[in-house]
C-alpha cells in the first residue's frame, strides 16, 4: 500500500533544507506521494529511510524494459496524466506484427520495411523498435525458425506471442539473450507463462477479457515474484480501449492502484484492416498512454507522422529540444565559403541548415548555445546579442578555417551587427535574410 505524504513526511529529516528543489519537507514529501518526485532528490535521507519509502518512491507505473540487440527500450515509468503537470517519460514502442503463417515474401518485406523506415530529425534517429513474433500454425519448431529469421534479419526487440507456454519456450531458444516480451499470461497459462518469464528473467505481458482479469492476473503474477509485467486489457474496438488505458492510467496515479500500475500493449493492428484508419488509431494511443503500438505493416505514409507525433508528445515541455553548439560543415565548404551563424533551437537550426543544403552553397553554420531558444526570442532574452555573440566566435576557431572574415548573422538580429563589429575587430558583418527561406537565394549571391 502507497504511502500518503503525511506518513512519508515523518520519515524525512524535517530541516527544510531545500536541496530537494522545494522549499520544505513537507511539500517534497506531498511530491514524492504523487508520484511527482523521487527519493533521490533528497540527499539527507537514510539508507533504512529510503528502504521504508521505497514503494512510496516508485513511480506508479513501473518502467519495463524490453532489450533490444542494441539498445533496451524502456516504456512505463509515468507518473503524470497529462504533459504539461510535468511530462511524460518513456516514449512508446512502435512493433511490427509478423507470423508464422504469413508467406515468406510477406514476412521479409515487413523486416526489410523495419529496417529501412528510420528517419533523422533533430539529431535524433526516429524509428520502430520491436517486432512481435506470432504464432498462428501452432507449429513450435516453425514459430523458431520465424524468431530465428527475425533476430538474424532485424537489430530489434522481440515480442513473442503465443498463449502456448511450449511455443513460448521454442521462441526463447532462439532469442532469450535478448529478453523478449513474452505474450501472453492469460488466466489459462499465467502459472507456465509465469514461471517462464521469472525463468528466463523476461518482461510478460497479460491479456484479460477485461480490467477485472487483468487485476487478478498481476496479482497472481506479483505474488510470484514476476514484476515487469505489460498489460493488454482485451479490447479490441477503439472506444473501449481507449477507455481502458485512461481507467489503467488513472488508477494507478490517482488512486495509487499497483495491480495496474505496468505499462500497456495496444493492438491498432487488429481492430480495422484499413491502414489509414490504423495509423489513427495508433496516433490516438501514442498521445493516451499508449506503451507497445503494435502495427500491422510499416508504411512511409503513416510510420513518419506517428514517430514524430511521438518525438513532440513525449519532449519536456519545459526544455526545448536543442543542438549542440559548435561549428556545422554543410556541402564541404573550404576557406571561402559564407559563415553563418544561428541558435541552437534544434527547430532553428534544422530549418537554417535545410535551407543552406538547398541553396548547393557550401557553407559553415556556427550554432550558438542559448539554451534552446530560437534567435528571435534568445535575442529579446539578451542571449543572442553582441556581447554574447562575440566571444563565442572568438573562441569557436572559425577564423582559422576561413580567408575572409565575414559572418552573416540573421535578419531578425540585425540591431547586432554595429555591436559586432566593435566587439569583432577584423569582422565584417553582414545581415542576412529575416527568412529562413531567402537563404538559399542570398547565398547564391554571395561573393567572398
Ligand atoms: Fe527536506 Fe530532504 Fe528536501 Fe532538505 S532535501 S528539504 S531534508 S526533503
Amino acid at each position: 500500500m502507497a504511502l500518503t505524504g503525511i506518513q512519508i513526511f515523518k520519515l524525512l529529516p524535517k530541516t527544510n533544507c531545500g536541496e530537494c528543489g522545494v522549499p520544505t519537507c513537507l511539500a517534497f514529501a506531498m511530491n514524492l506521494a504523487a508520484g511527482k518526485a523521487e527519493l533521490a532528490a533528497c540527499p539527507h535521507v537514510s539508507d533504512e529511510t529510503k528502504a521504508q519509502l521505497q514503494e512510496a518512491s516508485a513511480p506508479p507505473i513501473r518502467p519495463v524494459t524490453i532489450a533490444t540487440a542494441d539498445k533496451a527500450l524502456k516504456i512505463g515509468g509515468e507518473t503524470v496524466m497529462f504533459r504539461h503537470e510535468k511530462r511524460f517519460e518513456n516514449p512508446p514502442g512502435f512493433a511490427v506484427l509478423v507470423s508464422d503463417t504469413m508467406a515468406e515474401a510477406e514476412v521479409s518485406g515487413r523486416l526489410d520495411r523495419f529496417n529501412q523506415l528510420q528517419y533523422e530529425r533533430v539529431g535524433l534517429t526516429l524509428r520502430p523498435e520491436l517486432v512481435a513474433v506470432k504464432s498462428e500454425s501452432g507449429d513450435a519448431g516453425k514459430f523458431q525458425a520465424l524468431v530465428d529469421k527475425v533476430k538474424l534479419s532485424a537489430k530489434c526487440g522481440i515480442i513473442l506471442m503465443s498463449t502456448n507456454p511450449d511455443i513460448l519456450s521454442a521462441g526463447l531458444k532462439a532469442c532469450g539473450e535478448r529478453k523478449p516480451l513474452l505474450y501472453a499470461a492469460t488466466k489459462d497459462n499465467v502459472d507456465a507463462v509465469g514461471s517462464l518469464a521469472k525463468g528466463n528473467a523476461c518482461p510478460v505481458a497479460v491479456k484479460g477479457a477485461n480490467l477485472d482479469e487483468v487485476v487478478a492476473l498481476t496479482t497472481k503474477l506479483t505474488g510470484a515474484g514476476v514484476n515487469d509485467i505489460v498489460i493488454d486489457s482485451g479490447a479490441r474496438t477503439l472506444r473501449r480501449a481507449y477507455e481502458d488505458h485512461v481507467w489503467i492510467r488513472s488508477a494507478a496515479l490517482n488512486k495509487k492502484f499497483r495491480p495496474l500500475g505496468f505499462p500497456t500493449i495496444v493492438f491498432p493492428c487488429e481492430m480495422t484492416k484499413d491502414p489509414m484508419k490504423e495509423g489513427v488509431i495508433a496516433s490516438i494511443f501514442v498521445a493516451k498512454y499508449g506503451g507497445i503500438i503494435v502495427l500491422s505493416d510499416l508504411r512511409g505514409e503513416s510510420l513518419f507522422p506517428l514517430l514524430v507525433e511521438r518525438l513532440n508528445i513525449y519532449t519536456d515541455p519545459q526544455r526545448p529540444l536543442a543542438t549542440t553548439q559548435g561549428i556545422y560543415d554543410i556541402g564541404g565548404p573550404d576557406e571561402n565559403s559564407p559563415v553563418l551563424i544561428t541558435t541552437n533551437f534544434s527547430l532553428t537550426y534544422f530549418l537554417v541548415s535545410g535551407y543552406i543544403e538547398t541553396s548547393k552553397v557550401p557553407a559553415r553554420l556556427l550554432v550558438m548555445n542559448t539554451d534552446g531558444l530560437s534567435v528571435m526570442t534568445a535575442w529579446a532574452a539578451g542571449k543572442f546579442v553582441a556581447d554574447a555573440i562575440a566571444p563565442f566566435v572568438k573562441k569557436s576557431g572559425i577564423a582559422d578555417k576561413v580567408k575572409h572574415h565575414k559572418l552573416i548573422i540573421p535578419g531578425h538580429a540585425a540591431a547586432e551587427s554595429g555591436g559586432l563589429e566593435e566587439e569583432l575587430s577584423g569582422w565584417e558583418i553582414l545581415v542576412g535574410p529575416r527568412e529562413g527561406a531567402h537563404i538559399p537565394a542570398y547565398l547564391k549571391a554571395w561573393k567572398p
